[in-house]
């Protein structure tokens, strides 16, 4: 599928244009639309063509994910680089004609583009479901410290498949879900192995992780992100322009996640 959309990128020429679209609901790594569609951008500038095929980008909120700050800076970044921002754009169904992909909107108006992509709303894997564990969302309740299943002490849900409610200042909840990207995965994966190696380990009261957005020309945003301290809420992000040092960490992360995984992977 990779390779198929590679492929698919370096065809696109003068003329051609290219949607990537947000889907409601939970999805996985919330930055990850606007690396797409600044990765795009780079790729077309490098080819010189970029002027000439167009770039949007539409989200079903007015922006999908962080507080203010964090829309700043990468609406900022969108705009540096000449995409065209659709907020509050809810795709209702996509449908070929004349040889593009149309996107139907539930405002009523169509974008055909020549390239469109984007994530999935998401679900937990089907055999979750199928064992009566998922709610009407889709996903599987759990404690957001402990990570224990609301149905059983004994499972424990992290990563994607969880349903974890994010808190505000006094403990309630916020109505929002945790972020669902592999740097939560893996240190909600210590907060579960802790336990599992010593049932008296008290689990921490701080969630914290940094993500990177790879934003074209060897930049990255970098957006430190706060889940919880102290036990409390409500979730906090700090975040800046796009840098070089955020592209060397963004390659640094995948880089130790790989030799995590494989022996001797290829390094990036
Ligand atoms: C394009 C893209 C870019 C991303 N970039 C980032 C990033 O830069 N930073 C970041 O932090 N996160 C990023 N993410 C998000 C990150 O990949 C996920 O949040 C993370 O992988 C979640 O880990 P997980 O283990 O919960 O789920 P997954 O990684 O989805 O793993 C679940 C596994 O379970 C397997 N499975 C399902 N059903 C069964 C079954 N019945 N039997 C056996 N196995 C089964 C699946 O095949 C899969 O391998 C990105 C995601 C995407 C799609």
């Amino acid at each position: 599928m990779v390779a198929k959309l590679r492929d698919r990128i370096k065809a696109l020429e003068p003329g051609d244009n290219v949607l990537v679209t947000i889907p409601n609901g939970p999805y996985k790594c919330p930055p990850a639309p606007f690396e797409f569609s600044f990765i795009i951008d780079h790729l077309l500038r490098e080819r010189g063509i970029r002027e000439k095929v167009d770039v949007a980008l539409s989200s079903p909120r007015p922006f999908p994910f962080g507080g203010p700050p964090v829309k700043k800076v990468f609406m900022a970044a969108a705009k540096e680089k000449d995409i065209l921002y659709l907020p509050e754009y809810v795709v209702d169904e996509l449908y070929e004609k004349d040889g593009k992909t149309v996107v139907k909107y539930k405002n009523g108006e169509e974008v055909a583009a020549t390239l469109v992509l984007g994530p999935y709303t998401q679900k937990a894997p089907a055999f979750l479901k199928n064992s009566g564990l998922t709610n009407e969302k889709g996903f599987v309740e759990a404690d957001l410290f402990s990570l224990k299943s609301k149905v059983s002490d004994d499972i424990f849900v992290l990563g994607d498949c969880a349903w974890l409610m994010l808190i505000k200042g006094d403990g309630t909840p916020l109505g929002k879900p945790h972020p669902k990207s592999g740097t939560f995965a893996a240190a909600q994966a210590k907060v579960v192995g802790r336990q599992l190696a010593s049932p008296d380990y008290e689990v921490s009261n701080r969630r914290c992780g940094k993500c990177f957005a790879e934003a074209g020309k060897e930049t990255g945003i970098t957006l430190n992100v706060t889940i919880f301290e102290n036990g409390k809420g409500p979730p906090s992000f700090v975040t800046g322009p796009p840098d070089n040092a955020g592209y060397k960490e963004k390659l640094k992360w995948i880089n130790e996640l790989m030799e995590g995984f494989f022996d001797d992977p290829p390094k990036l």
